[in-house]
């Protein structure tokens, strides 16, 4: 049988399981041979029914009696007694009277399931059967569970695999031969069998490494191409006069943290060569990076090149705007605005001076990547929360600058080490780690949900001194599948109880950019006492009059995305307050409890990627997820294996053409990446 066979050669696999098997993305023999698994149940250990212990159990035995009942409503139970050398045991299935049929006398068999209390006595809970032979599949081993699909579930998928189970042995090797000499990884064909049928937990182990391996390696390895790639492109330089640079300083309000000075030194060293920037610019919420920003844009105005700054929503948008034109306006550097909400003849004219020049730097959303949007010479961009522009957004912003831009990503999410490697590999990383120093440290507290009075006496006392309050909730409208606040109620709950005299209004996604502006405006310029949001306030809003963040749900979020919240606050001179209210009234989880403990945003990131994984980190809008499905992210020696080998793969000259499985992943991760 040819690897490339469909699925449906398979024995058993009929035209109906073809296509539940294509909706799991199996097409081929091949493709069920790299279908790994999600996870596994441990059966392996066979045990004398004598020793057995709740939980999950394997036994060996022969059925000693066996009867079927029918209960109410056509419900069959069918029970039986399994006797070993040591003991018996009571069994029952529900609803599978072909049970009792099944059984050959004098033959063993294995049962695994769960050996549980039910009815008054322990029994084992429908078991999976097998005759005890040396290959099974569902019982007796370590036994692999399946994502699945409806009416195919992994029994199914165990039972077609075992069909072509000779077939692995013909998987060709995916990398090349001295990379698997110096990490000591067995071959590609060897570690899919065992990741399907593991024979050990150490023949697990060691075949989710070798594939782990492969995941992560090629992540880096385009990311590395990437760079390569992006240093080969001729940049617009922009000079570096260490004069004018010490003279914007004089000009800044306030004097830049060591860190911010050397974001901003690195940056203008980049910018100055002809080889293209792609610098990521990490620093906690109210670490300062906007002045970073401002001073790539200041150096380079100043020689004729323009600064395009793309945020990810109209919010953001006018809020740097308005900031980079605190830092910029006095310093001679003209500024616009283009968002979706700039319109008509003002756009045009935003348009027009574009074109020719006489703007410097301009601020803006989406609206910046349409095709009427023209530069006369634009050399360096920023780009702020990167992930939530996809790559052809990124890209088109890429094409209006004159040569290949500079270009500076800057993320408010701490980004664990390991990810940063893997997922931003062609990246150069600033990292802004001290906030200014005039900043109270957030008082962070959980709040029972059966307390919210007294909460809501504290809060008001807040707004007594004139100090402002957001209100997060996780949904928009209340909804049938959830017990989660939404903005609406809990606005109309609140109105009608603590803070009827209070002025209160909402924010969510739904609202149409200008609303969301208008009633930020307000909120800005203190006409509103209380925002009831959603996570819509999440990056980069700031309110310096704003002190306390309630969060409702908040064991629901990760705990980069609270942590962003959290820092919504205390950005002024008042003491900040963040008060978590869980879903439930049980004891806080220690993943929350950390909320309370630490304020370091880098912690609180890499918490979330060993218990969630990248998604909590990047939240569901990241686009093109880091798709790992084996290796664990969170295991910087198999990374840093892993990027040594790409580096070497690089330096040894090998075309990646000559390995057409780590190509297609290559590939696949460069769309991820930044600039193609
Ligand atoms: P973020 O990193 O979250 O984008 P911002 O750049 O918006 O942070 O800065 C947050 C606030 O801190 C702004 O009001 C800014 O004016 C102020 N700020 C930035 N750097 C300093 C500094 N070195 N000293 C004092 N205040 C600063
Ligand atoms: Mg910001």
């Amino acid at each position: 049988m040819d690897l490339q066979a469909s699925i449906t050669t398979i024995k058993g696999v009929g035209p109906e399981t073809t296509k539940k098997f294509e909706k799991l993305g199996v097409f081929t023999v091949y493709d069920l041979l790299t279908f790994w698994p999600r996870r596994y149940d441990d059966y392996s250990e066979i045990l004398p029914i004598l020793k057995i212990e709740p939980g999950a159990v394997t036994v060996k035995g022969t059925v000693e009696s066996i009867k079927t009942k029918r209960v109410r409503r056509g419900m069959h139970i069918t029970e039986a007694v399994i006797r070993d050398e040591s003991s018996a045991v009571r069994v029952v299935w529900f609803n599978q009277p072909y049970r009792e049929k099944y059984f050959k006398p004098g033959v063993e068999y294995y049962f695994s399931g769960l050996y549980d209390y039910s009815f008054n006595r322990y029994v084992l809970q429908s078991p999976s059967v097998e005759e005890a032979k040396d290959f099974t599949k569902n019982t007796a081993r370590i036994v692999p569970i399946y994502a699945q699909t409806k009416g195919l579930d992994s029994k199914e998928i165990r039972r077609a695999l075992a069909e072509i189970t000779g077939l692995f042995k013909q998987l060709p090797e995916t990398l090349p031969q001295d990379i698997i000499e110096s990490n000591d990884l067995i071959t590609y064909a060897e570690a899919a069998q065992q990741l399907h049928w593991p024979e050990s937990h150490e023949a697990l182990e060691t075949a989710k490494l070798r594939i782990g391996f492969e995941e992560v390696f090629s992540y880096i390895l385009a990311g590395q191409l990437n760079k390569k790639q992006i240093e080969s492109e001729i940049a617009l330089k922009i000079e570096f006069d260490e004069k004018l640079a010490k003279s914007y300083t004089k000009l800044l309000p306030f004097e830049l943290t060591p860190d911010q000075k050397k974001a901003a030194w690195e940056m203008l060293q980049d910018i100055n060569s002809e080889t293209p920037m792609n610098r990521l610019l990490e620093g906690d919420v109210g670490s300062g990076k906007t002045v970073v920003a401002a001073f790539g844009a200041y150096i380079a105005a100043k020689q004729g090149i323009q600064t395009a700054v793309m945020a990810p929503t109209e919010l953001l948008a006018r809020q740097h705007a308005k900031t980079l034109a605190d830092l910029l306006e006095p310093a001679g550097v003209t500024i616009a605005l283009l968002t979706s909400a700039v319109k008509g003849k003002a756009k045009e004219e935003v348009k027009k001076q574009l074109a020719i020049g006489t703007i410097d730097l301009v601020i803006g959303t989406h609206a910046l990547l349409q095709e009427s949007v023209n530069f006369h010479r634009l050399g360096l961009i920023v780009i702020d929360e990167q992930h939530r522009f996809g790559v052809k957004q990124r890209q088109k912003l890429v094409d209006k600058a004159h040569k290949i831009p500079h270009i500076l990503s800057m993320t408010a999410t701490p980004i664990p080490r390991s990810l940063a490697l893997t997922v931003y590999g062609e990246l150069d990383i600033s990292i802004i780690a001290s906030k200014p120093k005039n900043r109270l440290p957030i008082e962070t507290v959980i709040w029972s949900p059966n307390s919210r009075a007294q909460l809501y006496q504290i809060i008001d006392d807040e707004i007594k001194l004139g100090h402002q309050v957001f209100v997060v909730c996780p949904l928009i409208e209340d909804s049938e599948n959830s017990e989660a606040k939404s903005v609406k109620k809990e606005v109309e709950r609140l109105k009608a109880g603590e803070f009827k005299l209070r002025r209160m209004d909402i924010l969510h996604g739904k609202m149409k950019d200008e609303e969301k502006a208008e009633v930020m405006s307000r909120f800005a310029s203190g006409e509103i006492d209380i925002l009831v949001s959603t996570t819509v306030i999440e990056v980069g809003i700031d309110i310096p009059n704003a002190s306390v963040m309630l969060i409702e749900g908040a064991d629901q979020f990760g705990l980069a995305q609270l942590h962003q919240l959290r820092g919504r606050v205390g950005r002024g001179q008042h003491q900040g307050y963040c008060y978590l209210i869980p879903s439930t009234s049980q004891k806080p989880s220690k993943r929350l409890r950390a909320m309370e403990t630490t304020a370091d945003g880098f912690k609180l990131a890499e918490m979330d990627l060993e218990i969630r994984g990248p998604g909590a980190i990047y939240g569901s809008r990241q686009h093109g997820q880091l798709d790992l499905k084996i290796a664990n992210i969170t295991d910087m020696n198999l990374i840093k294996r892993a990027k040594s080998s790409a580096l070497m793969f690089i330096e040894s000259g090998k075309k990646l053409s000559d390995y057409t499985v780590l190509q297609k992943q290559v590939q696949k991760s460069l769309s991820l990446t930044y600039l193609n």
